[in-house]
């Protein structure tokens, strides 16, 4: 698929779920939280739900922990706008609650949908209820930082999936916000290593996002290097 057909099938899946009404969760939402980024991209993250802020607007990750996980793209040099950023929920939980077996269910095959379309790379999970998605039976506290094949029934035919603590987790808790980013700056790896595998399979690699090692003095507090003549901005598509 080229990128405008991507755009167009997101386009369309974005419309379905801001009206979808297949769980109990369609009842408190505001707004449904389809996903946004860039339909070119080879790595998609895929959080837990939305909250409140993103509930109220439609889109993925633009509270606090959306902040975190900003500054956690910009450790390796990356931008929001590169990458896919998803949830395994689309509508926000009452008060934040864990989302429940039954509405994972329904909501998985947008999810799929999406991965199908988008064909990454690689899919970084933030949290325990996405890698559950992906890494069936695992423990975040042993896996978070490592990759393992995708099953391709979850929609991505040829990813690596990589773990990662949600980032309001590390909100919470200073020792993983640490780890956060040490494992961050391991997916440009993964996405080398995802690339490799998808050659070996007769893939054609995508452009963006650049791999170019990224030299990391302290974990904390870089900034967003901004974009550069030979790196244009890739285009923001909001669904
Ligand atoms: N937490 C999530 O898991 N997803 C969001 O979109 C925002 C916060
Ligand atoms: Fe539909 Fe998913 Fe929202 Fe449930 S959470 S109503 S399945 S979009």
């Amino acid at each position: 698929m080229i990128d405008a057909e991507r755009r167009t099938a997101l386009e369309a899946l974005a419309a379905e779920v801001r009206v979808c009404t297949k769980c109990r969760l369609h009842a408190g939402r505001t707004k449904s939280v389809p996903g946004e980024g860039d339909p070119d991209t080879e790595v998609v993250f895929v959080g837990e739900g939305p909250g409140f802020n993103e509930d109220r607007e439609g889109r993925p990750f633009i509270g606090r922990a959306g902040d975190l996980l900003v500054k956690l793209l910009g450790s390796i040099g990356w931008r929001r706008e590169d990458v896919f950023i998803t949830n395994v929920v689309k509508c926000r939980p009452p008060d934040n609650r864990d989302p429940q077996p039954d509405e994972i269910a329904a909501c998985a095959p947008y999810l799929q949908r999406q991965l199908t379309i988008l064909d990454p790379a690689v899919v970084v999970t933030l949290g325990r209820f996405s890698m559950g998605t992906f890494m069936p039976g695992a423990r975040i506290s042993q896996v978070h930082g490592t990759v393992r094949p995708v099953d391709p029934a979850t929609g991505a035919p040829a990813a690596l999936v990589f773990a990662m603590y949600h980032p309001a987790a590390a909100l919470r808790t200073p020792a993983i916000e640490r780890e956060s980013y040490a494992d961050i700056a391991a997916v440009p790896t993964a996405l080398i290593d995802a690339r490799r595998r998808r050659d070996g399979a007769g893939e054609t690699t995508r452009p963006t996002p650049s791999t170019e090692p990224v030299e990391l003095e302290t974990a904390r507090d870089i900034p967003t290097p901004p974009p550069t003549a030979d790196d244009p901005a890739p285009q923001l598509t909001l669904f």
